[in-house]
C-alpha cells in the first residue's frame, strides 16, 4: 500500500481492529501501525465510562475466554469493548478460576 500511495499517488484508507481479545497486536496492524502516514483512533466507551481500549471475548456460555485462536468471527454475541481496567479484572477472573480447578 506504501508503493501504491508513493509510487502511483493514489491515496489509500484502511481500517482494522489493533489488538485481539488477548492484547496482542494482529499482524496486519502490526504494519498499519508502523507505516501509515496518519493515525485516526475511533473511541469506543466501556461500560464504566472510560475508553474501551480492550475486548473481551466470550464463548457460548458467557464466559470470559483468555486463550484460543486469534480470529473468531462473531459481533456483539462474542465481543464486548472494555477499558483495561475491566479487561484485566475479567481476565484476571478467568486465570483464577482456571487456576482452582
Ligand atoms: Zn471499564
Amino acid at each position: 500500500m506504501c508503493y501504491i500511495v508513493d509510487d502511483i499517488d493514489i491515496p489509500v484508507l484502511c481500517y482494522g481492529l489493533r489488538t485481539d481479545f488477548k492484547g496482542e497486536l494482529f499482524s496486519g496492524s502490526h504494519y498499519l501501525l508502523a507505516w501509515a502516514d496518519k493515525l485516526v483512533e475511533l473511541k469506543t466507551i466501556c461500560y464504566c465510562g472510560r475508553k474501551a481500549s480492550r475486548v473481551l471475548r466470550y464463548d457460548g456460555q458467557g464466559r470470559v475466554m483468555s486463550d484460543g485462536a486469534q480470529i473468531d468471527i462473531g459481533g456483539n454475541e462474542k465481543y464486548v469493548s472494555v477499558c483495561r481496567k475491566h479487561y484485566n479484572e475479567a481476565i484476571r477472573e478467568v486465570k483464577a478460576a482456571e487456576y482452582r480447578s
